[in-house]
């Protein structure tokens, strides 16, 4: 017989899938790390069961204990998923401009959803940064997860995201692209991959609004840089212990519009039904295609699933209400 234990043994191990028409103009091969066949649906369940075990391991977190985290809905998902095999109540604290559906998912998993304003700063106590931190301090026998600058996010893509590209890609991989939010992922991935041949160069996928590419490119924290933008799991106002600046090589910033269009066009065009920084990361391959030869392996990895983008990106009268499209 050959069974999960439970449905944490189904994390990772996710295939490499060809791109054949939204890149078609890049000659290079580009493959997809198609991370929504993990259980929840996002690359996020791997650090989440990473997170809990080390903080297990470190007497962070005691059985019956509340999870705390404010995340955008695939951490929260995977952290409800590891609460449940695992025993613990989790919370997940949110900023309103994620979809609802994000929020409705949550709930459907038996988390409690807590709905912070987004035009607020990040030290603002109505943040949803301050808010999961006071609610940590409130809730006895809790522990506040904090993705940004918990390093056990990254070290779950060093330990396994990282090695299934290598391995699947027979160690033939040039290039990994992926979007940018908490750091994990680019850092592990990236910090693997460099080890192995130093040559790979690791690309990082930003959005307007962020401050992530001017930092790695004049080292300036530039608040100006910062404002409200639509395109969700990616960019930061903030710089997250989990990103890795010396191990990026550069930064491509994608456009609200573009990263909505692309989002379609990848469900559309290679059945790819795919979240929204999925959309952004397919723009920013073809924005970086002068990097690219025909003898190149580009892997790109996406995030999470289209389900969660169906009132909005694959809405089209969302789009049009945006100016996206006719
Ligand atoms: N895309 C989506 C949909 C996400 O939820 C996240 C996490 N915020 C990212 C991309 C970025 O991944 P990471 O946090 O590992 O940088």
């Amino acid at each position: 017989m050959n069974y999960a234990e439970n449905i944490l043994g189904t994390i990772g191990q996710t295939p490499l899938v060809k791109m054949n028409t939204v890149t078609r103009e890049i000659e290079a091969l580009v493959l997809a790390k198609y991370e929504t066949f993990n259980p929840g649906n996002s690359v996020k369940d791997r650090m989440a069961l990473k997170m809990v075990e080390d903080a297990e391991k470190n007497g962070l977190l005691k059985p019956g204990g509340t999870i705390i985290e404010g995340t955008s809905g695939n951490t929260g998902m995977g952290l409800a998923l590891v609460a449940i095999v695992k025993g613990y109540k989790m919370i997940c604290v949110m900023s309103d401009k994620q979809s609802k559906e994000k929020m409705d998912i949550l709930k459907a998993v038996g988390s409690e959803v807590i709905v912070c304003p987004t035009d607020v700063a990040p030290d603002d106590p109505q943040s949803y940064y301050s808010t999961s931190k006071r609610l940590a301090e409130e809730t006895p026998n809790s522990w506040y997860v904090n993705q940004y600058d918990n390093l056990s996010n990254s070290q779950a893509h060093y330990e396994t995201t990282g090695p299934e590209i290598w391995e699947q890609t027979d160690g033939k991989i040039t290039h990994f692209v992926v979007g940018v939010g908490t750091g994990g992922t680019i850092s592990g991935v990236g910090r693997y991959l460099k080890e192995k041949n130093p040559k790979i160069k690791v690309w990082g996928i930003d959005t307007y609004g962020s401050v992530f590419k001017k930092y790695h490119e004049t080292g300036i924290f530039d608040e100006k840089e910062i404002y409200p933008y639509v395109t969700e799991g990616i960019g930061e106002d903030i710089l997250p212990k989990n990103v890795d600046f010396s191990i990026i090589d550069g930064f491509t910033k994608v456009t609200d519009k573009d990263a909505a269009i692309y989002t379609q066009k990848l469900a559309k065009e290679e059945g790819f039904f795919l979240g929204n920084s999925a959309g952004a990361a397919a723009k920013g391959i073809l924005q970086l295609k002068e990097h690219f030869t025909k003898d190149d392996v580009v892997v790109v990895l996406f995030h999470d699933h289209g389900s969660r983008y169906v009132g909005k990106m694959y809405n089209d009268e969302w789009m049009k209400k945006m100016g996206y499209i006719e």
